[in-house]
């Protein structure tokens, strides 16, 4: 079956032309005849995903229209699917079931949506390129020498080479929206705490959010739409306002709309072919009446060291759950009882760089270091937020890089972890500060794909899709799909 967009399926399911047996059918079709090479899955149950199909095509017979009834899904594997194993990439939590629905999971079940399978990543999401999965690295379907970028990288691969029109990750400081750059997908993040994180492995609670990723914003619109809404299994979780507006996605009047380009992102250190890119999809906007405003975000020369100050943190305090005695592996220790056992678990179980994150993140909680690492950071974060809210006054969304380059080769990055923190530079800024953000397809430079991203005020999700969708009907970079050796 041709690859097709969420909403190219919908019309065929509505119309009674396709069943979603046979779209999840195809789907592990697609997975067997590509995943030897691109390894975006970790695991699948396709008995319960066709049952699952089975039953949608039950409720599409009964004539019930919803937006994602009958869609095949991928989701990340730090999300909670009940009965399926969650491993996060990591070894740590070998042998774990997960006994419960994410409440995002829960949500899409309940509107019909059919997940397929379980989706590698960096392990417990750490990482821009998808290297640091404890199973090995997914590829990049558009030169399988290349990283798919992370740390979403199996679900982005997964929507990239069509086993399914829709997908979950979860972008901390960017990880739907840089895989999305380079893979040529569609990722939003959303507004902090629209979509609950309730049953999404806590990487940095305060930075954590759930991301749809798909071929095109109308899709992504559809998934969202689904799973927004409070719960109360989320404390900070809110509501999303114009949500009525996602199933029907309209295209917005640019005219007079004010696009702020932030003076900082456009610097050195881009590379030439994505400045072009970027600069391309500028000129398309302007040309539908949309007004390019500088604007100016000071701080954000300071977002990578507060995010990872704040992420590592995070981290090293939400990981110390894994020890052996709760979940997943344990590993016995002859001597030295419990915490020998404990150390010994966490040894073997985590990979380098998890260990890293809980170190820096321990030393910047310590006492001596707490005021000086930890709050200095908090008021940067505060800083970098106030910037943003700035820029809102003298713009309607702003535009920016995803990344400053396109996907790089295996091993380019893993001997230095500080370039490889330095591929989340524009990501992380609108992480800190909560905000709504998405990574597009703008294009092609040296045959690899880059994105463009948009950011728009707190809770202006449904705008922010409608500015994407708007692009994305005079363009056509996001309907190019890779080719792929069978
Ligand atoms: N690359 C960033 C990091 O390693 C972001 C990860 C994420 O968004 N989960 O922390």
């Amino acid at each position: 079956m041709a690859l097709g967009t969420a909403m190219d399926w919908r019309g065929g399911l509505d119309a009674g032309d396709l069943s979603s047996e046979s779209l999840a059918r195809a789907a592990f079709d697609r997975i067997r005849a590509h995943d030897g090479v691109l390894r975006a899955i970790l695991a699948t149950d396709e008995a319960r995903s066709l049952d699952l199909a089975r039953r949608a095509d039950v409720r599409l017979r009964a004539g019930e229209r919803t937006p994602v009834l009958g869609l095949p899904v991928i989701l990340k594997d730090n999300l909670h699917w009940s009965g399926l194993p969650l491993t996060c990439g990591s070894r740590v939590l070998e042998g774990y079931v997960a006994p419960y629905d994410a409440t995002v999971v829960r949500r899409l079940l309940e509107a019909g949506a059919v997940p397929i399978a379980k989706a590698n990543l960096d392990e417990f999401a750490m990482g821009s390129s998808g290297e640091y999965s404890a199973f090995g690295p997914a590829r990049n379907p558009w030169d399988t020498s290349r990283v798919p970028g992370g740390s979403s990288s199996g679900s982005v691969v997964a929507v990239a080479a069509g086993y399914a029109p829709l997908a979950l990750g979860s972008d901390t400081g960017g990880s739907v929206r840089l895989p999305a750059s380079f893979c040529n997908v569609t990722a939003l993040r959303p507004t902090y705490g629209v979509l609950s994180r309730h049953g999404l492995t806590a990487m940095a609670s305060s930075l954590d959010q759930v991301g749809p990723i798909a071929a095109t914003a109308a899709d992504l619109a559809l998934a969202l739409g689904a799973m927004a809404g409070t719960d109360p299994l989320d404390s900070t979780s809110v509501d999303l306002p114009d949500r009525e507006r996602l199933a029907d996605l309209q295209a917005l009047d640019l005219k007079g709309l004010r696009i702020g380009l932030p003076r900082e992102c456009f610097a050195d250190g881009l590379e030439p072919g994505v400045r072009d890119l970027l600069d391309n999809a500028l000129r398309t906007l302007e040309g539908q009446g949309a007004e390019l405003v500088e604007v100016s975000l000071p701080h954000t020369r300071y977002a990578i060291d507060t995010y990872y100050l704040l992420c590592t943190s995070e981290v090293s305090s939400n990981l110390s759950r894994f020890d052996g005695v709760r979940y997943g592996l344990r590993t016995p220790s002859a001597e030295g009882g419990l915490p020998a056992m404990i150390a010994r678990t966490r040894d073997q179980g985590l990979g380098d760089e998890v260990k890293r994150r809980i170190l820096l993140g321990t030393f910047c909680l310590s006492k001596g270091y707490y005021d000086a690492f930890y709050i200095k950071a908090l008021k940067a974060r505060a800083l970098i937020a106030e910037d943003f809210r700035a820029a809102f006054a003298q713009a309607d969304i702003l535009a920016s890089p995803v990344s400053p380059g396109t996907a790089f080769p295996f091993g380019a990055k893993t001997d230095d972890p500080l370039s490889m923190y330095l591929a989340d530079v524009f990501t992380v800024p609108t992480a800190l500060a909560g905000l709504p953000c998405l990574s597009m397809p703008a294009g092609f430079t040296g045959g690899l794909p880059a994105g463009i991203q948009l950011i728009g005020p707190a809770l202006s999700d449904v705008r922010l899709l409608e500015a994407a969708h708007t692009f994305q009907s005079l363009t056509r970079h996001h309907l190019e799909t890779p080719t792929l050796s069978a």
